[in-house]
């Protein structure tokens, strides 16, 4: 990446999208002109129209045999012109089945590009932006990783960051920001990682002003652990030793030395806020000179901003960066935005973006570059990047909601592919996020619980199918005694099925088709069980994205195991039929 991180970069940068553009792909098409892959369709050409004739749109299981013939030993140039050093891992938990991607090194200096970018953002808005200022405690960890038939290191794209050269050996050192140091984000044991992520931070607690992971949920999971462990934390900081079942020897001199000591002033503030009754705020008491939490929120991710506003009085929560394994986008431009509104500007040097429009799926004349995007319209994006992945659906669907420069900005708005549905209506992400917010509405007026995790999943195991919610719930207050009010959480079914669109009522009420919405409350700590599930099969906390709809036996089996009550919806919503009514008038 040839621009340094400045902001002045950055408007050179997003005011010359199409030439750039352009220019990447030019550069692209040049290095891998003579792979086998694309030889099939440019015969050595880098010509921009040929690519947009000849080249076919694709997915994962179009490459895969490209890709794995490299992971098996074969050259690079079988896919890419460049050298392929390593694979990243998605994380798997977005669709389901784990894809691997090649890449290189170029990869790992644009992601500590939009890092460093980003943290420059942050900085000018939250003006702490140099270490006299404050630390940020990050729950940033690492994940073993696996090598190919051919020896090349298989890794997620968090790992491979915080493993490289990049992250522990920076030109400008901003580690010292941290308040953990590397040898407890290296700890291979992510248990023994996030223990003493937070014994650091506690130690260090008045020079915290931001508290971050890459995506929310690590953050919830660390306020999770806080709780049940905010005892054996304080006594730790109280004698100044470091409990024996840290064991990692690494961890354990690093966290002994921040410790430096008994400081039993420390342990006594700790024990007194964790004590109290209620927790809410928790997170702005133990470090009151915390001035924002950053992580990634939106998406999957939106189900957690209640959770991190109540336990941090409603500090702002700003969402980092947009990316994949297949490649990087962009980043959020303004820290200050609400999660709801935040939209990730696109870089136009980090790959070749275009941008199929949503229900063109069979029509590629439609696909138009990035700066041919237009306000208000969603897209898929197709990338073509550096690494051998050339017009690659990423399977995401964005909406155009700006321009920065020329550059456009886009909301993330769903996953393409994670829809409910038992008949012919397709209830998407969006839906899904939309009618949850409705139902914790009805939770939050009528009890004291708190929606601390959810997921769903359709079940057609009977008829008719119906929609089923597992929720995870917790009282605000320590001491009160969790009951399940049977009326409350019907209405709570209700709302969810009220929100849902006309054909999903239709089908409820009208036909019949599908049958009443189920809530089924699971016990406490079984989104982390559901975690360590997504973690034995290759993932990370890091990295970690709770499904919003679960279609996996096994991950279904983790949260039948742990189901303490059901409920359903008790009425059949009548606007349904009149909406259905009144949208086949406007058709008349
Ligand atoms: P992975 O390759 O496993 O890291 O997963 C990448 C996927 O995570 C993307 O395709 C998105 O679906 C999701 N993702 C990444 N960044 C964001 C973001 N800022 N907002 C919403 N979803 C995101």
């Amino acid at each position: 990446m040839s621009l340094s991180v400045n902001i002045k970069d950055l408007d050179v940068l997003t005011s010359n999208a199409k030439q750039i553009q352009d220019d990447v792909l030019k550069e692209i098409l040049t290095l891998n002109a003579n792979t086998e892959y694309l030889q099939r369709f440019l015969h050595g050409s880098s010509d921009k129209d040929l690519f947009k004739k000849n080249v076919p749109v694709v997915s994962y299981d179009d490459v895969k045999p490209y890709i794995e013939r490299v992971a098996n030993g074969e050259p690079s140039d079988v896919i890419s012109g460049g050298p392929i050093t390593r694979f990243l891992r998605s994380s798997g938990t977005t669709g389901g089945k784990e894809k691997i991607f090649p890449i290189n090194d170029k990869y790992i200096e644009t992601l500590r590009y939009l890092v460093a970018l980003f943290s420059l953002l942050t900085s000018k808005h939250f003006n702490d932006n140099d270490a006299k200022k404050g630390k940020k405690m990050l729950f940033l960890y690492n994940r073993s990783e696996s090598t190919t038939p051919s020896g090349l290191m298989v890794a997620l794209a968090s790992t491979s960051f915080v493993m490289s050269p990049y992250f522990t050996n920076p030109p400008s050192k901003s580690n010292s920001y941290y308040t953990s140091p590397d040898q407890v984000i290296l700890c291979p044991d992510n248990n023994q990682s996030v223990y003493c992520h937070l014994l650091c931070g506690l130690s260090r607690r008045d020079e915290v002003v931001g508290v971050g992971s890459s995506f929310a949920y690590a953050l919830v999971q660390a306020i999770n652990v806080l709780q049940i462990y905010w005892k054996e934390l304080s006594s730790n900081i109280r004698s100044g030793h470091v409990s024996k079942w840290i064991t990692d020897l690494n961890c354990r001199n690093s966290v002994s030395a921040i410790l430096g000591g008994p400081n039993p002033e420390l342990a006594d503030m700790i024990e007194k806020e964790c004590s109290n009754k209620s927790w809410e705020g928790i997170i702005t008491r133990l470090w009151p000179k915390a001035k924002y939490f950053e992580c990634i929120i939106t998406g999957q991710m939106a189900q957690y901003i209640p959770t991190l506003e109540f336990y941090s009085n409603k500090l702002p929560i700003v969402s980092t960066i947009y990316g994949s394994s297949e490649s990087l986008f962009g980043i959020n431009m303004d820290p200050l935005s609400k999660p709801q509104d935040v939209s990730y500007t696109f870089l136009p040097n980090i790959s070749y973006f275009e941008f199929l429009p949503v229900d063109h799926e069979g029509d590629m004349a439609s696909i138009v570059d990035l700066v041919d995007v237009k306000l208000g319209c969603y897209y898929e994006p197709v990338i073509t990047n550096y690494f051998g992945l050339h017009r690659y659906l990423i399977g995401d669907i964005l909406e155009v909601t700006g321009f920065y420069n020329s550059t456009p900005q886009f909301r993330f708005v769903r996953r393409k592919n994670m829809v409910l549905s038992v008949e012919i209506e397709e209830t998407t992400e969006e839906d899904i996020l939309k009618a949850s917010a409705r139902a914790t509405l009805v939770l939050d007026q009528s009890t004291n619980l708190m929606l601390t995790g959810f997921t769903c999943h359709a079940d057609i195991s009977t008829f008719p199918g119906h929609y089923v919610f597992y929720w995870e719930l917790k009282a605000k207050d320590v001491n009160y005694v969790f009951q399940l009010d049977e009326n409350v959480l019907a209405e709570c079914c209700y709302a969810l099925e009220e929100s849902f669109d006309v054909f999903y009522r239709k089908l409820r009420s009208k036909d019949g088709l599908i049958g009443a919405l189920e809530i089924r409350v699971v016990q406490q700590g079984t989104f982390d069980s559901l975690m360590e599930y997504f973690i034995s099969q290759g993932g990370s906390i890091g990295q970690y994205k709770t499904p919003m709809c679960i279609k996996s036996s096994e991950a279904l089996a983790v949260l039948e195991n742990k189901v303490l009550a059901r409920f359903y919806s008790k009425k059949i919503s009548s606007s349904g039929l009149i909406v259905y009514f009144c949208v086949l008038k406007c058709f008349e």
